[in-house]
């Protein structure tokens, strides 16, 4: 089943949803989100997640899945409701966040995509550099507990970035993976997301494909769970090698490669009614991603 709407995902699970995203808030004793979404929806977000707060109670930690302006809009919003709200990541988004052009930079992307929407948003660029001190790496398998037998365990899944990571809800089994797990745009309609490796993104599906998921939380569209989660992996898995096949096709032809994430890129784009601005920008990166890192696993297996 696909579940797009606000609410239980799951025994410790509450999934909350704005216009442009959806997001786990995981609860134990205390409070986790992973990911936060665009700023232009921090205020639904916020809004959201007081309906999820005991009384008096705030979110005590971020969990984020990869440095990418469309998962991290929301993280200075919630710091600053919730001051001790702890900001955890990878090693590698960690160096990424502590990049103070690389973070002015997401916030331009965000808040472009803001007034496009015609929303103001609540955060300067001065609180975006202020607002993303790291307060824990987290590394392969290490899990923050918290409390009342919940945990949450990461799991290092490179390929869609370099520094992408899994978060996998325990005892509930259910993931939240970024663009790990590609992307569901409805029934049959699927999207593999490798901009930095084909060959880590299919490791880290196949090392996703070996767990047993019951919930699987998809990038910025609700949640598949039961026996989809499963199918979807094996689906977004497929996708991924059609890509690799059609791109080396083209090469094999002569085709530049410049023309081939072109063309590859305005296809997907219509089928996956990406919208204009900073997301179509994005698109257009990991189109290019893909494609590029398609030509180097050639190059390098033909040196
Ligand atoms: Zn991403």
């Amino acid at each position: 089943m696909w579940v797009k709407s606000q609410g239980s995902i799951s025994e410790n699970v509450v999934q909350v949803t704005t216009v442009f995203s959806s997001h786990f808030v995981v609860c134990g004793d205390e409070l986790a989100i992973i990911d936060t979404g665009v700023a232009a929806g921090e205020e639904a977000l916020n809004r959201q997640l007081s309906s999820v707060y005991e009384d008096g109670g705030g979110i005590d930690y971020i969990l984020l899945t990869h440095a990418h302006f469309d998962h991290m809009g929301g993280i200075p919003s919630i710091r600053k409701s919730s001051e001790s709200c702890k900001l955890v990541c990878s090693a590698k988004t960690a160096e990424m966040l502590s990049n103070k052009s690389f973070l002015e930079e997401c916030w331009a992307w965000n808040k472009s995509l803001a007034d496009d929407a015609s929303i103001k948003i609540s955060t300067t660029k001065k609180d975006w550099v202020n607002y993303f001190q790291v307060d824990k790496i987290i590394g392969d398998g290490d899990s923050i507990d918290l409390g009342d037998d919940v945990q949450v365990k990461a799991i290092l899944l490179p390929g869609h970035t370099e520094d992408t990571t899994g978060y996998l809800v325990i005892p509930d089994s259910v993931l939240q993976a970024g663009e790990a797990v590609g992307g569901y745009h409805g029934r049959d309609v699927r999207s593999c997301a490798f901009s930095s490796s084909y060959r880590d993104y299919i490791e880290s599906l196949d090392k996703l494909m070996s767990l047993e998921i019951r919930g699987l939380g998809l990038p910025h569209a609700g949640t598949l769970r039961g026996d989809l989660a499963a199918k979807h992996l094996i689906a977004v898995r497929e996708e991924s090698d059609a890509l690799y096949k059609d791109v080396s096709a083209r090469i094999a032809e002569g085709q530049v490669i410049t023309e081939i994430f072109e063309q590859i890129e305005a296809d997907w784009r219509s089928e996956l009614k990406v919208p204009e601005g900073p997301f179509t920008a994005n698109h257009k990166k990991l189109v290019e991603g893909m494609v590029r890192s398609i030509a180097a696993e050639l190059d390098a297996a033909n040196s």
